[in-house]
Formats: C-alpha cells, sequence, structure tokens
C-alpha cells in the first residue's frame, strides 16, 4: 500500500470468507457497498441514488475495520483509510487538508471507499461548550467532513464507511439522509460465530485430531474476533516453547493459552 502520512491506499485482499459470523451484516454492506458500484447502471435505471455513506458500531476488536476491507475488495474498490484520532493530532488545516485531498483522489480513484477509523474523534457532537470538539480542529474538520460528504451527490461509486466504538458521540449532523444513511451495529461474536472465528484462523494452522473448536468456542464467552485470533497464535506458541519441532497444535496447547489471555469485554458492555 502506498502511505502519506495520515492515510494508507490499495485495494485490500481480505474476502467476506475471512470473516467468521456476521452473515447479516455482511448482506447489508454487500448491498450497500457492492450493488452500487457493480450494477450502477441498474441503480441509474431505476433512479436509485446509492449510500453515501455506512457507519459500522461496537466494541473494539470485532471486525469494523475487517469488514470495511472486506467490502472493498468485493467490489474492487480503491481503500482509502483515515484515522480520526491522527487527524485530530494534526496541525489546524493540515487535517482538514489532508481530508479534502482523501476525497479528491477517492474520486479521481473511483470507485473507492474512504474508511474512517476512530470517527467520534472527529465527527464528535458540537456543544459549544467545554466538549473536546468545541476545539478549533474539531469544529473544522467536522465541517470538512461534512462539506465532503454533501459533495459526493454529484460523484459516483465513492461511499464513506467510518468506524466508532462511541455512536452516541457522532454529531446528529452526520446522520441526516445523503450523509451516513445506514448504521450496523457490529456485535461481539456469539458462539457459532466464534466457531467460525475460530474455524478461519486455524485454516492455515497444523491442529491435532484432539482439537474441538465448538468446545473452544463455547468456552470463550466474551472474546471479541481479535482476541480469538490471539487464542489460535498463542496456542501456536505455547506448542512450539514446549517443543520447537511440534509437528501439531493440540488441545492442551489451547487450554493453556486460554488460561494467559483474559477477554476486555465485560457482560455490561454488550449491548
Ligand atoms: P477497532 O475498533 O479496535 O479498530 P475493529 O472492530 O475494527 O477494531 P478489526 O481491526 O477488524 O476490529 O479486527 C481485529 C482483528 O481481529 C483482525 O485482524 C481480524 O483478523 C480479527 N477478527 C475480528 N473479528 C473477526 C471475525 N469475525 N472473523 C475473523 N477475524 C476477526
Amino acid at each position: 500500500p502506498s502511505i502519506t502520512r495520515g492515510v494508507t491506499v490499495d485495494v485490500p485482499n481480505v474476502s467476506w470468507d475471512d470473516i467468521g459470523g456476521l452473515k447479516d451484516l455482511k448482506k447489508k454492506l454487500q448491498q450497500a457497498v457492492e450493488w452500487p458500484i457493480k450494477h450502477s447502471a441498474a441503480f441509474a435505471r431505476l433512479g436509485i441514488s446509492p449510500m453515501r455513506g455506512v457507519l459500522l458500531h461496537g466494541p473494539p476488536g470485532c471486525s469494523k475495520t475487517t469488514l470495511a476491507k472486506a467490502a472493498a475488495h468485493a467490489a474492487q474498490a480503491s481503500f482509502f483509510s483515515l484515522s480520526g484520532a491522527e487527524l485530530y493530532s494534526m496541525y489546524v488545516g493540515e487535517g482538514e487538508s489532508l481530508l479534502r485531498n482523501t476525497f479528491r483522489r477517492a474520486r479521481l480513484a473511483a470507485p473507492s471507499i474512504i474508511f474512517f477509523d476512530e470517527a467520534d474523534v472527529v465527527a464528535a457532537k458540537r456543544s459549544g461548550g467545554s466538549s473536546k470538539n468545541s476545539s478549533v480542529v474539531g469544529e473544522r474538520l467536522l465541517s470538512t467532513l461534512l462539506t465532503e460528504m454533501d459533495g459526493l451527490e454529484q460523484a459516483n461509486g465513492i461511499l464513506v464507511l467510518a468506524a466508532t466504538n462511541r455512536p452516541h458521540a457522532i454529531d446528529p449532523a452526520l446522520m441526516r439522509p445523503g450523509r451516513f444513511d445506514l448504521v450496523l451495529y457490529v456485535p461481539p461474536p456469539d458462539m457459532e460465530a466464534r466457531y467460525e472465528i475460530l474455524r478461519v484462523h486455524t485454516r492455515n494452522m497444523k491442529i491435532g485430531d484432539d482439537v474441538d473448536l465448538r468446545i473452544i468456542a463455547e468456552d470463550t464467552e466474551l472474546f471479541t474476533g481479535a482476541e480469538l485470533e490471539g487464542l489460535c497464535r498463542e496456542a501456536g506458541i505455547v506448542a512450539l516453547r514446549e517443543n520447537i519441532s511440534a509437528a501439531k497444535v493440540g488441545n492442551q496447547h489451547f487450554e493453556t493459552a486460554k488460561k494467559s489471555l483474559k477477554p476486555a469485554l465485560t457482560r455490561d458492555e454488550i449491548e
């Protein structure tokens, strides 16, 4: 990927199958992202204007970024990735010009997806009081973002996907029609999804016959996708630590690995 400070661009190499669970969510994203790009003529024929923005919210490590990348891959769209926190940390003026520049490049490279991580940092509610975004930097970034999103009406093949852990902090101006038209909750994985995530992350591992991924999925309540990925990696390391010429990762390795990992989510955090 090419990297300018604060933004990365590429067509990601992640497919829907790399994401365990979330079947309905994947379908909704396919319709919102892939269809307008792949079937733009059909949209034009029926006079439907495609969505401009989709907001993904949910706890960290549950695949918001990965979903955005898979959507870009499926649509063969250029993927521009921006971090709200990084934009916010720039000098006054610098963040806005990066934002404008990114939208300009996305128009040139269309079809494009602009992915906005930690969107709440830039798109936080304007309260005119002492909140973080009453700063000049925040105000100006938000108004630039609104202007750019409104400008997408004339452009085709560009979609903004934003991710946040704090959807309630997002300024309501961004939720108007033509901006973030679709808001999707990305939940922590349930038992079936955990099983599928474990399958994804053990796909290329040599695992023993005694490993039952269903039982591991049952035993890992509150684990996020990122933590399940970490569990699989750690099990491999445990096996190697025990025997550097190990041929397989066995059940006891998963068990030992699990003891050293504790999920960060608590029951109260699940919506
Ligand atoms: P954050 O809010 O911290 O940015 P996120 O929700 O965007 O987190 P990702 O960055 O997409 O989460 O996920 C982190 C890692 O966890 C990814 O590398 C991915 O491999 C793994 N992961 C998360 N969810 C899943 C899933 N459903 N299937 C497979 N892997 C997953």
